[in-house]
């Protein structure tokens, strides 16, 4: 369809004043099912140039992977199954070049899929979970990018927004998005049955909202993809927002009483990568140069660095990592390297706006050279069950980055088993954030 040009004005994505904006599909509209009423009117909404083509390729990919985890018998989703399996295969290509494609296409999502055993029990989508329990093949698990199923949401929350209030999601308030398990959305389907209500473009998509009547603006959302699985946002004040009210993002960050459930986290996490060092100590103290071969000794050196920082990140996750409290950590930072010569532990926490991520992208780096290391030279296979865990980046509010931190102290158990099997360490599933800012809705 030929894109309908539309004036100068924002862009509801990227808030940028632009002179030439789009209409974009909240909904994309190839992802519309054939059992789509046809006169149903779609979802539009301004959109620049660049975010709009930005948003056409990640919806692209994301259909590619997802129309292969769909159900192919139900009404909502055959269409996109089958369309979705037809640009996979070659003999329904309009030429030798074209055939070529697909076949690329469909050989780099099986080399990035994960079959039987490599499938974690952790990670997998809640509400696309296997579909052919009962037939006698092995599983695949295909890997779509969590920041996919985020952006699309981000999408959808602004499209409402925008569709629904005339409005843009503007600094000070925020989108944050979930992905929750089944048993934890409890709270949020009690606050949308109650106060939520329905915007649908089905069997397509179906929302939910909630909004608060503190400001008529705050809301809870849910949305259901296909009749198939959901994923969830809030839109609320920024922390310093709330504290600070609006426009007050040129102060400096204050110092907040640390949270009781954190200081528990850390003094627990604490414990626990005391005892991930403990191991590598033990490995270290009975393994003296002579007996160590090249392998262990490269990964053990990676993994000695990861441990510290880990160590070192516990007491500063206490963060809410905006890019305005970043930048000032980065400023304070280095004008104490340049004028004090000297970093202390009060300093790293003065400032752990950006050194907590200084230390676990330290650890996240030496543990995915490990990674590469032991399935080149050891033959493990680790790229595609690790990984994941380091792809996570926590910005915004410390339970993220408490889960940042879980993630990357997995991996590096997991990788401790490569050069000591016998280890007594057990590497434990991080625990999945929790919602938050379910008490403004709750308790009303
Ligand atoms: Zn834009």
């Amino acid at each position: 369809m030929a894109k309908k040009k539309l004036g100068p004005g924002k862009c509801v994505h990227c808030l940028k004043d632009v002179e030439e904006r789009n209409f974009d599909h909240v909904f994309p509209e190839s992802w519309y099912p054939d059992s789509t009423p046809p006169d149903l009117e779609k979802w539009q909404i301004p959109s620049c140039i660049p975010c709009n083509s930005d948003y056409g390729r990640l919806e692209q990919d994301f259909l590619l992977k997802i129309g292969l985890c769909l159900d192919p018998f139900d009404p909502a989703s055959k269409s996109i199954v089958e369309k979705t399996l037809r640009s996979l295969k070659s003999s329904a290509a309009r030429n030798p070049r074209d055939a070529r494609h697909r076949l690329g296409k469909g050989r780099k999502i099986l080399t990035e899929a994960l079959q039987g055993g490599q499938i974690p029990d952790h990670g997998i989508f809640p509400g696309l979970g296997n579909r052919r329990a009962n037939v006698n093949e092995e599983p695949v698990a295909v890997l779509v990018p969590a920041e996919s199923f985020q952006r699309i949401t981000e999408k959808i929350v602004r499209g409402i927004y925008y569709i629904e209030d005339g409005i843009f999601i503007e600094p000070p308030y925020e989108i944050e998005f979930y992905a929750l398990p089944e048993n934890d959305i409890a709270p949020w389907k009690d606050a949308l049955d109650r106060f939520g209500s329905v915007y649908a473009r089905e069997p397509g998509i179906m929302v939910r909202r909630a909004v608060a009547h503190e400001d008529g603006i705050s809301s809870l959302f849910e949305i259901t993809f296909w009749k198939q699985f959901k994923t969830y946002a809030s839109v609320s004040l920024s922390g310093e927002g709330q504290q600070e009210g609006p426009m007050s993002n040129d102060r400096p960050a204050k110092d907040e009483k640390p949270d009781e459930e954190h200081l528990a986290w850390a003094i627990d996490q604490r414990a626990e990568v005391q005892h991930t060092l403990r191991a590598l100590y033990g490995f270290v103290r009975h393994h003296p140069p002579p007996s160590l071969d090249l392998d262990p000794k490269y990964l053990l050196d990676h993994l000695i660095g990861a441990a510290f920082s880990l160590w070192r990140a516990v007491f500063l996750a206490d963060t809410f990592r905006d890019d305005i409290r970043i930048h000032q950590s980065q400023e304070a930072f280095l004008l104490k390297v340049i004028t004090d010569n000297a970093i202390t532990f009060a300093d790293d926490k003065a400032n752990r706006h950006w050194t907590v991520e200084y230390y676990l992208e330290n650890a996240k780096f030496r543990l995915a050279s490990a990674i590469a290391y032991a399935d080149h030279h050891k033959g493990t296979r680790l790229t595609e069950r690790l990984m994941p865990f380091l792809r996570l980046r926590g910005m915004r509010g410390a339970e993220l980055t408490r889960y940042e931190w879980e993630s990357a102290h997995y991996a590096l158990r997991k990788l401790f088993k490569v050069i000591a099997p016998d280890t007594d360490l057990e590497a434990k599933s991080p625990t999945l954030p929790k919602p938050e800012g379910l008490d403004a809705f709750l308790h009303r």
